[in-house]
């Protein structure tokens, strides 16, 4: 992030600008939206501005700006429309102290204004770093349509309510409560004008105060492979409503990116190597959440029902008393059977399928492996890469085919997803070459769809 987003009072502060043709217009007219003191230096503006400041709205100065001029001033703009002007005027107001602008000159700006949607005292302010004015237009475009235009009122509404709300406790119980103004009753009363959205915010002030106090509850959350686009609306809407997020490590960041700004975001930090929290911490942790009354998501990689140690956190839930549910994700293996364009079952070639992990808590785990040895089986493995050489010669010495295909996915759905295809011969050697350190997921009698890796390869580049 090159520029840093901020929202600058300017309240009774001083803005000068120089220059008076169209630049200086389209400036001016978003700074006259702002309680700024405007000081324009030009020597023949457009009529505009002389209207404006003969209504007293700007002061205007007939002449090119000299040194002192933009003393004490909080921001300069250049709109002199004239590289040569733009570098003087710059050059002077810096010198007097104040953040500068030219106009159209990202290079030589030391702020730069954002594209604006304007709810009055709601503002989005949308910055691309000059990289895609366009992108900046339609994200513009996109929440002109989204923000309804009564948006306005119903925050300025709130903000004065705001000390009556006060009279609910901070937290849960006054968020519940601007959550329901601002999305449902709000709305509502809106349409009838200003009046009807004083008396809803009375009504709905006594409602939640006459509430009891929301209790505890926890909600086991699959976050799917790390794409947030495959997360469901379920746990969409759960991260959405947590107040505590008590995260793996694989969670990617992007998701965490979702969550409300106020919750509290907990890496419980369990891989299966290194540093991590004990179970018993962990569980320790969602129930002291809990019992404190707020709504917990415990959120885990895949789907919680993978591989996920989820019974001994929800034996433990169940013995604190308090409620829980889960709502399912897509496990990573459907993500990395999807990205080598096959499918996990097939008629004709298995009619089972295994998930099997090649860790559990005495070592390399153990399976059927004269099961698994059979041509055509196919299994999906999780916490494999390890687990590889041991994994090929339990299969080798029960009789599996060496040619027998085996795919490794790694950070399956995500940006820097990656998939290796070998073979079970190959496989220990050809892993130790590719050097996977994200999570990676070996899908055991599949190999990818020639078409279907080309089609993949192609989506990862549009993403990048
Ligand atoms: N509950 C999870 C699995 C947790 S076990 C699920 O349903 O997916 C952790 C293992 O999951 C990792 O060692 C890796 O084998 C696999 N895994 C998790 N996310 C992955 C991803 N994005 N790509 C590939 N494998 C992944």
């Amino acid at each position: 992030m090159q520029h840093f987003p901020i929202f600058v009072a300017l309240a009774g502060r001083r803005v000068v600008l120089s220059g008076g043709g169209e630049a200086a217009l389209a400036k001016l007219r978003l700074l006259l939206k702002t309680e700024a003191h405007i000081t324009v230096f030009s020597p023949d503006p457009s009529p505009e501005i002389r209207a404006w400041a003969g209504a007293r709205r700007l002061r205007w100065v007939g002449r090119a700006l000299e040194p002192g001029d933009a003393l004490c001033t909080v921001l300069f703009y250049a709109a002199d429309e004239d590289a040569g002007e733009d570098a003087r005027t710059t050059a002077l107001a810096r010198a007097d102290g104040a953040l500068t602008n030219i106009v159209d000159n990202l290079g030589d700006s030391q702020f730069i204004t954002p594209a604006i949607v304007d709810r009055d005292p709601v503002t989005v302010a949308i910055g691309t770093e000059g990289a895609a004015p366009v992108l900046a237009r339609a994200i513009k475009r996109d929440l002109e349509a989204q923000l309804p235009s009564t948006l306005g009122l119903l925050a300025r509404a709130g903000k004065a309510f705001r000390k009556l709300a006060e009279a609910l406790p901070a937290g849960r119980a006054r968020r519940d409560f601007w959550a329901d103004y601002y999305f449902r009753a709000g709305p509502r009363a809106a349409a009838s004008g200003e009046e009807a959205v004083q008396q809803s915010l009375d009504d709905l002030l006594s409602a939640h105060l006459a509430r009891k106090p929301q209790t505890g509850h926890i909600t086991f959350v699959g976050a799917g492979p790390g794409d947030p686009e495959l997360l469901t609306l379920k746990a969409r809407k759960a991260i959405d409503a947590a107040d505590v997020i008590i995260h793996d490590r694989l969670i990617s960041p992007a998701i965490l990116e979702l969550a409300r700004r106020e919750a509290v975001l907990i890496d419980a930090g369990k891989e299966g190597f290194g540093p991590s929290m004990t179970q018993d911490e962990i569980n320790a942790l969602i129930i002291r959440h809990g019992q404190a009354g707020a709504q917990v998501v415990r959120l885990k990689s895949g789907d919680p029902t993978v591989f996920g140690r989820l019974d001994e956190e929800i034996d433990a839930v169940d013995e604190s008393g308090i409620t829980w549910h889960i709502v399912p994700g897509i496990t990573s293996a459907s993500a990395a059977v999807a990205a080598l364009g096959q499918s996990l079952t097939k008629r004709g070639r298995n009619s089972a399928l295994r998930f099997i992990t090649g860790h559990d808590s005495r070592g390399f785990a153990d399976h059927d492996w004269r099961a698994l040895a059979r041509p055509g089986e196919v299994a999906a493995i999780y916490m494999g890469k390890r687990a590889a050489r041991f994994i090929q010669g339990r299969l080798l010495m029960h009789g599996a085919n060496p040619a027998t295909p085996v795919s490794a996915v790694e950070n399956a759905s995500r940006p820097d997803q990656r998939i290796l295809s070998t073979s079970l011969a190959q496989l220990p050697a050809d892993l130790a070459t590719a050097q996977l350190t994200g999570p990676a997921l070996v899908l055991l009698g599949l190999a990818p769809r020639d078409a279907a890796t080309a089609l993949s390869e192609l989506q990862q580049e549009e993403i990048i």
